[in-house]
């Protein structure tokens, strides 16, 4: 092993390996990018992370920069899960839950716990986590925190943040801070701590006092659901609160490392209704959205025909029987939890009105058999990231767009044009109740006219979606795909506090270097010449 490894593997409790091929494992995540990481740590507890963060940055001091990365799923598609330096996963060993309270409705957990998991022993107490990506048999708690994830119950149940009652986190020199609401006097003690906790919350609060105004026009400008474009500086300060929760979450492992969460949970209803709306343009869903969305559905999710078309090519016999007219333009999966019964019902009926004024076809599922093939269709999107076989893979290129819902059904017109203009059919599926689009165009890395389709494609959509009051991210954060976009989301000046924050949180530039801060020619410089998603983590045996 490398000096460093042997030092580590030394001082830590849990394993460190620097082995190529597991190297070469943790080099992707779900995205187009690569990077080499030159060592893997899978710390055992927060003790372990705490020392890993305090050699990486007393290297720092001495001018020797070896960057921390940490990973969970590595599902991330916005390349924010790879990096030079130490790679800490977080699957192996810290993956538990350390308490859980179901009369009070709460959990602890350490971060690389699954939501497939957690949310298994939760069904058992009545209780789930609602905010879950579709990812979540493999993605973990702690990548959802750092992206703050949604996914398809966020229609009704907001984003991951929104569950967050207190985080643990590792700072960049080793201390570890809790993150919670603040009263001012809380607040004050904070300000007098002669640590880097002291410097955060002095530099944030400074920043936040002398921007304020700038700050609100940022927001207003942007009108979507979830906007997760640089770092949220937007809900630090309520009226009688500090927290520096907001900042932690989204950041994506760039501010700050979390080995703790303590989440709300809510009831969970297992007898819910399902449905699927085929429509055969997307007049029909700029007209029934806003509809749908007044029936307060806990699903409101959209897949395309290419996507459909694009997973039976992969997999000819998944979604069989499943659709009625596959050949529709868009299909919404539908679901209404509510508690009553009769309001499910009514909900249903009322859907069903809809799509027969609307020219929808509506299928309901009234028993199991059909309830299990809706829940394929929701599911089946994982097949575009997973294709192993060829060089021309759905990859995911400015997937993570989100818009107001007012201006969905346009976007969506306007980037289909886009892509057709580079011969280009693009699958898109989505969180259609939040606004959200992720698209996947069939493109072969290798290929030099590929990649600058790939580009000058993200370029045209990101700037479509701002104009329309969206955001370039809507949910899997900025990463270093989306980085170099960062400029064109918010002002000079607003770019500027972005980047202040880190420098305040992160001096040496140690956490997850790059995310959020790439420069468009690093991007290409990272391109993968071939997509594939692997989902197996490589752990450790002991
Ligand atoms: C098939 C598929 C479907 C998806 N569906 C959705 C969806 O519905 N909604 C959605 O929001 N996203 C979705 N994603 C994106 C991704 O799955 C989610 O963002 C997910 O929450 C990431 O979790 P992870 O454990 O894989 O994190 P990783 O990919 O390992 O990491 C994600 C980010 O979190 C950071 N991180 C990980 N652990 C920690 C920690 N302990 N402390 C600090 N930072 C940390 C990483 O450095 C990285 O920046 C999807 C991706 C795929 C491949």
């Amino acid at each position: 092993m490398s000096k460093i490894a042997d030092y580590l593997q030394e001082h830590l409790d849990g394993e460190v390996t620097d082995s190529l091929e597991v190297r070469r494992f943790f080099s992707t995540d779900a995205s187009i990018l690569q990077i080499m990481p030159s060592v893997i740590v899978y710390p055992i507890n927060e003790n372990d992370v705490r020392k890993i963060a305090r050699f990486s940055w007393q290297l720092a001091q001495r001018g020797k920069l070896l960057p921390i990365t940490a990973r969970g799923g590595g599902s991330d598609t916005s390349g924010a899960a790879i990096g030079s330096g130490i790679m800490m996963v977080f699957t192996a060993h810290m993956n538990r839950i350390i308490t859980l309270d179901p009369k009070k409705e709460f959990v602890t957990v350490e971060p690389g716990i699954t939501f497939g998991s957690l949310q298994q022993t939760l069904y058992t107490h009545g209780l789930f986590l609602p905010p879950y990506p579709v990812s979540s048999a493999y993605a973990t708690v702690g990548g959802g925190l750092a992206n703050n994830a949604i996914g398809e119950k966020s229609v009704k149940y907001g984003a991951l943040g929104k569950y967050v009652e207190k985080l643990s986190v590792v700072l960049a020199n080793g201390e570890v801070i809790e993150t919670k609401p603040l009263t001012k006097r809380e607040l004050n003690k904070k300000l007098g701590l002669t640590s880097l906790e002291g410097d955060i919350y002095r530099g944030i609060d400074t920043l936040l006092e002398e921007n304020h105004s700038l700050l609100q026009d940022e927001r207003q400008r942007i009108r979507t659901l979830h906007n997760r474009a640089g770092y949220n500086l937007f809900d630090i300060k309520k009226k009688n609160t500090f927290d520096l929760t907001p900042l932690f979450l989204g950041s994506q492992g760039s501010l700050g490392i979390i080995t703790e969460a303590t989440l709300q949970l809510v009831p969970h209803n297992p007898q819910t209704e399902l449905a699927i709306l085929s429509l055969d343009s997307l007049a029909e869903l700029q007209d029934l959205l806003p509809r749908i969305i007044d029936l307060k559905p806990s699903i409101c999710e959209m897949i395309n025909k290419t996507t459909v078309y694009e997973i039976t090519r992969l997999s000819p016999n998944q979604l069989r029987g499943v659709l009625d007219n596959p050949s529709a333009d868009i299909h919404l999966i539908l679901e209404f939890d509510d508690s009553k019964e009769g309001s499910q019902k009514k909900a249903l009926k009322s859907l069903q009105k809809l799509a027969e004024r609307g020219g929808g076809y509506l299928r309901v599922a009234d028993n199991n058999d059909e309830r299990e093939k809706i829940n394929k269709l929701r599911r089946s999107v994982a097949t575009l990231f997973f294709e192993t076989r060829g060089n021309a893979k759905a990859v995911p290129v400015a997937e993570d767009v989100s818009l107001p819902l007012d201006r969905l059904a346009d976007f969506l017109h306007k980037a289909i044009d886009i892509y057709a203009a580079a011969q280009l059919k693009p699958a898109i599926w989505g969180h259609a109740g939040d606004g959200v689009v992720k698209m996947h165009p069939v493109l072969d890395l290798a290929q030099t006219g590929d990649r600058q389709k790939l580009f000058k494609v993200s370029d045209l959509i990101y700037n479509t979606a701002l104009t329309m009051g969206g955001s370039i991210s809507a949910s899997s954060g900025d990463g270093r795909v989306r980085a170099p976009y960062l400029g064109h989301v918010y002002g000079k000046e607003a770019r500027q506090l972005m980047l202040a924050v880190k420098k305040i949180c992160d001096p040496h530039g140690i956490l997850n270097r790059g995310v959020k801060t790439a420069s468009a020619q690093e991007v290409k410089a990272m391109m993968r010449s071939e997509y594939h998603h692997q989902r197996h983590d490589y752990l450790p045996h002991s």
